[in-house]
């Protein structure tokens, strides 16, 4: 059930829940994950369709489920070590700076996962180093990353890729732990595009290839596309791999 999260300031975190503990998310950590609510993109394969169309009347919620989360945060100080903010998209959120510094506060250590549609929030984050490693999704290679991220592509979306682009890049240069991530669909990626997105990211630090899996989707037309398709992860590994200072499959 979707909630809402206050973090004190005129502008709230939409949030759809949290995990209380992860073993997975945060690399090498034991976290809790936070999920936000809303996405700047539409990605057919989606596995967190509840999160990305925002459905909630919110003002009922609001100061209960903020005392909730970091009363349970403050509770765990000396069982966790981090905080994974996930979602949606969180850049979208308007409070995301201060909900941030608040967790901070607590002594936590945040990993950040982003879409890279918002450059400008990430340079803010990045510059005042709240975030200690940062996950970003490479949807596909530019050209075919509108349809990937279900977007009609227009001269709108251009600038939406340039920022995406842009992402990448302050990413890389950051000298925050990073690592991207592509979540590989039979019918929607072929090898080749891979090959593509080798020569655009190529240097990274770490790039996993995810494996789908068809459980829910946010498009469930998609099966149409994905029945009958394979495609092989170890090949393209093979193929990219020494463009990255590690890759992997997962
Ligand atoms: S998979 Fe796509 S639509 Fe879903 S949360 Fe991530 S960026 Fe948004």
């Amino acid at each position: 059930m979707l909630s809402v999260i206050i973090s004190g300031s005129d502008f709230f975190m939409i949030i759809g829940g949290f995990q209380k503990l992860t073993l997975i998310d945060y690399p090498g950590k034991l976290a809790t994950t936070v999920f936000t609510s809303g996405c700047s993109f539409r990605c057919p394969f989606c596995h967190n369709p509840e999160l990305v169309v925002e459905t909630q009347n919110f003002a009922s919620v609001r100061n209960s489920t903020e005392k909730e989360f970091f009363e349970f945060l403050k509770k765990r100080k000396d069982k966790l070590q981090g905080v994974c903010i996930t979602g949606g998209e969180p850049t979208i959120q308007l409070d995301m700076i201060n909900f941030i510094k608040k967790i901070k506060k607590l002594g936590f250590l945040v990993k950040l996962d982003t879409n890279g549609s918002r450059p400008d929030v990430l340079k803010k984050i990045i510059d005042l180093k709240l975030v200690d490693y940062i996950a970003m999704d490479i949807k596909n290679q530019p050209k075919n990353y509108a349809k990937t991220v279900g977007i009609v592509e227009t001269q709108n979306f251009a600038s939406l890729l340039d920022r995406v682009k842009l992402s990448v890049d302050l990413i890389m240069y950051s000298k925050i732990p990073y690592e991207f991530r592509t979540t590989v669909v039979p019918g929607i990626h072929t090898a080749k595009d891979f090959l593509e997105i080798a020569k655009w990211i190529k240097g990274a630090r770490v790039y996993w290839l995810q494996k789908y899996e068809e459980t829910k989707i946010l498009d469930p037309k998609l099966k149409n596309k994905t029945k009958n398709k394979k495609i092989d992860l170890e090949k393209i590994k093979e193929k990219i791999e020494k463009n990255f200072g590690k890759m992997g499959i997962r």
